[in-house]
């Protein structure tokens, strides 16, 4: 690589904790309108020094080895975890589901599921935006060699992407934890749709994996459908809180890792740090600041859409 390690660089970014008003009423006598909430923590326009650093690293840098999270998925309207003011944690006391509590308990697959089932209609039609876009056209020009996502959206393959692992899974698929039967999450909505045809329930908040807000009083009679090959329990095939992701999975994005010139990674530490120990050039785009910021050779702390649009390649 021709470009010298360059000292992180680090916007100023102002991280609002006024959190999300989906209802705003103006005058007690308006009827109530639906705010369009964003995902986006609020930070400055990205520093045309920061952009065309990274121009540079990826003018010299080819064989990209790209790594992105909860943070490219926020244009499209899918919050994130942890986001000051806007993630679901600031936003909700819902948590997402423990690995262990969802294979022990029945009344905890029950809620999982109902919640699922209400969620899916929205949260499978979130549509990619221009940043899965831009690193779909980067793949097809030969500049991204492979992709791993934390996320668990599909939009990297509904942007056209290939060379992808999922690493924590998909909500798109669905297995039994008995058996190795598998179907896709769509199949599924029918077949809950067919169990319940009488229950419903509606909410307005969603979670990263497709998860909303409902009462146990909404829950309750739900009823869930077993594996149909052997009557097993069935579980997204999501990595779920608690799990860990499969040992063959991680051996296959580090020998991916392997072959890379350059890492670009919007999110991520575990990968981050093995291209650190391997003197990859490494440049990380995020709002914020991450575990992973000083180890890498350029960091930029803005909208991910904002700096892709500005890299010509
Ligand atoms: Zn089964």
């Amino acid at each position: 690589m021709s470009m010298s390690v360059k000292a992180t660089r680090r916007s100023q970014c102002l991280l609002l904790t006024t959190g999300l008003k989906l209802m705003r009423r103006q005058k007690s006598t308006e009827p109530l309108t639906i705010v369009k909430p964003s995902f986006v923590p609020d930070c400055e326009p990205v520093d045309q020094g920061d952009v065309d650093l990274l121009q540079s690293f990826i003018d010299n840098n080819r064989a990209l080895f790209v790594m992105t999270g909860a943070g490219i998925s926020t244009e499209s309207g899918i919050p994130d975890y942890r986001s000051e003011g806007v993630g679901l944690y600031a936003r909700s006391t819902n948590r997402p589901v423990q690995y262990q509590d969802f294979v022990k308990s029945e009344k905890i697959r029950q809620r999982y599921w109902a919640r699922n089932f209400v969620g899916w209609p929205r949260f499978s039609s979130f549509p990619p935006n221009i940043s899965h876009k831009i690193l779909s056209d980067w793949e097809k020009k030969g500049l991204v060699h492979w992709l791993v996502t934390q996320n668990v959206d599909a939009l990297h393959f509904k942007a056209g992407s290939h060379n992808v692992t999922e690493l924590h899974g998909s909500s798109h698929r669905v297995m039994c934890l008995s058996c190795n039967f598998k179907m896709p999450r769509t199949q599924l909505q029918n077949l809950l749709t067919e169990l319940n045809p009488s229950w419903h329930a509606e909410s307005v908040d969603i979670a990263p994996d497709g998860d909303v807000q409902l009462t146990q009083e909404q829950i309750e009679g739900f009823k869930v459908p077993a594996c149909p090959k052997c009557g097993g329990n069935l579980k997204p095939e999501i990595v779920f809180f608690g799990d860990n992701v499969p040992k063959d999975r991680v051996n296959f994005v580090f020998s991916r890792l392997d072959e890379c010139e350059a890492v670009l990674v919007f999110s991520g530490y575990r990968f981050v740090s093995k291209a650190f120990e391997q003197k990859k050039p490494i440049a990380l785009v995020n709002i914020g600041n991450t575990r992973a910021d000083n180890l890498a050779n350029l960091k930029i702390s803005a909208k991910c859409s904002e700096v892709l649009m500005k890299i010509h390649i």
